[in-house]
């Protein structure tokens, strides 16, 4: 049923608070992005007399609780995963605006601070029945072109597979580690944060620098009585050709905190740093290409232009749902020269 599901993409934008350096006062400093929430509208001051007007989805300001923004962003996307649907939550935004700490805070001092993945983990598991789902996760880094298994750091090449029937894409070569428990998830997500620390101290290079993937695969057994009303779920197998007393319904979750949005200036960077910063520009950019298409209900979602957009296929087909998150700076340097079009550019808009 996709009543009240206002489109296959949601865009919402959280501000984060300023942090300690940004709060001296300091002349030199000022707001130059006013939030209307009630508007759902961000106005980014362009000078002392003029502002440019970007409506989204959802507006989350700096005192937004993490709570909250997993309800706004999230929580209608993990429901959908629930009911077999594929669905993809990302967080886009500069490096320090708060897009790991949105998606990926385990909350272990103060359970207020736990973010998306930890609380979509606590929603589905309280949701599935053990005994006849199951819940299993692979958690990879896409650096460069080369996909990276987090849980499994000898495997630093996987292969995406897509099906031609279906689109579904399929990674054989990844870890899957079946969860059971909340505890052995956060265990097990910490160990793909120290492969991950390990694998870019090796490559010399930073995690802001790379797109981290957590895939949830989700599958329930749906009995013979409950398949009447679910029949219009687009994983279900069709009962009628089946015989079996249960079905499997699968659904998807792809969690993406993508690699740090800023553009990095081709003239001042070289040798690796370069490559790489091609690589996230194209990467960024072919994404972009997809949202919009999605966006405008387009037939033709361009998802070969890239690594990560062909990852993500199957999160963008027909009954997929999409949630991404973008994040502000709060503080922005307020002076003369400052160079407002570069902001546009940096927040894309
Ligand atoms: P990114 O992943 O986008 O580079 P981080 O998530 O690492 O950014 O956040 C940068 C810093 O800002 C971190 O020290 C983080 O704890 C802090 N931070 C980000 N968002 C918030 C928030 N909503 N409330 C409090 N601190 C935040
Ligand atoms: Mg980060």
């Amino acid at each position: 049923d996709d009543a009240g599901v206002p489109g296959r993409v949601r865009v919402a934008v959280r501000l984060r608070p300023r942090n300690a350096e940004e709060s001296v006062a300091d002349a030199d400093f000022a707001d130059c992005v006013e939030l209307q929430p009630e508007f759902k509208r961000l106005k980014l001051r362009k000078n002392n007399w003029d502002t440019d007007t970007y409506e989204f989805d959802e507006v989350l300001t700096e005192s937004a609780s993490q709570k909250r923004v997993y309800e706004v962003v999230a929580k209608p996307v993990v429901e959908s995963v629930l009911d077999g649907y594929n669905g993809t939550v990302m967080a886009y935004g500069q490096t320090g605006t708060g897009k790991t700490y949105t998606l990926g805070r385990l909350g272990e001092e103060d359970t207020a601070d736990r973010g998306i993945i930890v609380r979509a983990m606590e929603d589905i598991l309280a949701d599935v029945s053990l005994e006849s789902d199951s819940v299993s996760v692979s958690y990879l880094q896409l650096y460069m072109e080369s996909l990276q298994d987090l849980l499994d750091p000898t495997n630093d090449n996987i292969s995406i597979v897509e099906e031609p029937k279906s689109g579904d894409v399929s990674l054989p070569g990844a870890t899957l580690v079946e969860i059971r428990d909340q505890q052995s998830f956060l265990e097990l997500l910490q160990l793909g944060e120290a492969h991950r620390y390990a694998a870019n101290t090796r490559l010399n290079t930073e995690s802001s620098r790379s797109h981290a993937l957590l895939m949830v695969y989700v599958k329930r057994s749906v009995k013979g009585r409950e398949l009447a009303h679910s029949s219009q779920n687009g994983n279900s197998t069709n009962m009628a050709k089946s015989l079996r007393p249960t079905l499997v319904r699968k659904g998807k979750l792809v969690v993406v905190d993508l690699a740090g949005s800023e553009r990095i200036d081709k003239s001042g960077s070289e040798g690796h740093t370069l490559e790489e910063a091609k690589s996230i520009n194209l990467s960024l950019s072919a994404l972009g290409k997809c949202i919009n298409a999605l966006a405008e209900n387009s037939a033709h979602v361009p998802v070969r232009d890239s690594k990560l957009t062909r990852l993500l296929r199957d999160s963008f087909g027909g009954t997929a749902r999409t949630s991404l998150a973008m994040k502000v700076e709060n503080m922005l340097k307020l002076k003369e020269e400052f160079d407002y079009k570069s902001l546009a550019r940096k927040l894309d808009i």
